[in-house]
């Protein structure tokens, strides 16, 4: 089951086959298991905390370590684990472009459909729909990560990521599969993608699709996540940033009871 594979190409990335020693780790957020088939991320997102969460320093979104074994221990652990839901893709994407080729999230999921856990994916990527034969045999919660419908903000946060429009056609073709979906809208940039009147474009489209949950979250400004999008504010929004994250303005607070009532918010 290792993967004699054809390795991936693709630009600005280095990737490295290696061999993982387990699958499954313990998860902090709502899921027993965490299950990361890569470790780094392609959609490279300039908000991205995953290498904080890491504690990588190889740069963000130009590094690809593929674990090519990890169907095979995934498999092994199984047997022996008690039961619980597994979070595929915690800190990484499970869908990023490399799964197209090595296709390590697809044998994973082929592991657990023989097996009772149930399962948490969140993506960005249409790709997803490969597997719906599979996420319909599993226990399966399904979640997409949707930003903006600005493409120019996507652009410049999440440069290598699905555009959203592939985003909006795999939920409509997942949801006529008859799988459950739900939405993250996060994170929530102040004074950027996070205007009432966007808020609610974005909510009216998604249930124009069917999508009723909905979650939402604020930009959480760790240190290295600050140093990588303030070259992306201008000097005006830098300082707006500034007065929000590091000197007290309650801007979420003030702004709250409008985000639910958009959706749910997680912060
Ligand atoms: S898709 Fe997720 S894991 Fe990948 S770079 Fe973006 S925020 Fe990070």
């Amino acid at each position: 089951m290792e993967l004699g594979f054809t390795k991936a190409e693709i630009e600005g990335v280095e990737i490295k086959p290696v061999s993982c020693k387990t699958a499954l780790s313990k998860s902090r957020l709502e899921s027993d298991y965490a299950l990361n088939p890569y470790r780094g991320c392609s959609h490279g997102c300039k908000y991205c905390y995953s290498p904080c969460v890491l504690r990588e320093e190889r740069p963000w979104g130009k590094f690809l370590d593929v674990k090519r074994n990890i169907p095979n221990v995934l498999s092994k652990e199984l047997k022996k684990k008690k039961k619980g839901m597994i979070r595929i893709g915690s800190v990484t994407d499970p869908y990023q472009e490399a799964e197209g080729s090595y296709e390590l999230t697809r044998r994973c999921l082929e592991q657990l459909s023989r097996h009772d856990f149930p399962i948490l994916i969140q993506t960005k990527s249409g790709l997803v729909r490969r597997d719906t034969d599979l996420l319909k045999k599993i226990d399966s919660d399904i979640g997409f990560t949707i930003t903006t419908l600005n493409e120019d903000f996507r652009k410049k946060f999440e440069p290598n990521a699905p555009p959203v429009s592939e985003r909006l056609s795999a939920i409509r073709e997942l949801k006529e599969e008859g799988l459950d979906l739900w939405v993250f809208i996060g994170p929530l940039f102040p004074y950027l993608n996070d205007k009432k009147e966007d808020l609610i474009r974005l909510k009216n489209t998604l249930k124009s699709l069917g999508i009723e949950e909905i979650y939402l979250d604020k930009l959480n400004l760790r240190k290295k996540v600050w140093e990588r999008i303030k070259p992306l504010l201008g000097s005006e929004m830098q300082k707006k940033y500034r007065d929000i994250y590091f000197d007290g303005d309650d801007y979420f607070k003030r702004k709250k009871k409008m985000f639910e009532s958009i959706g749910k918010t997680v912060f």
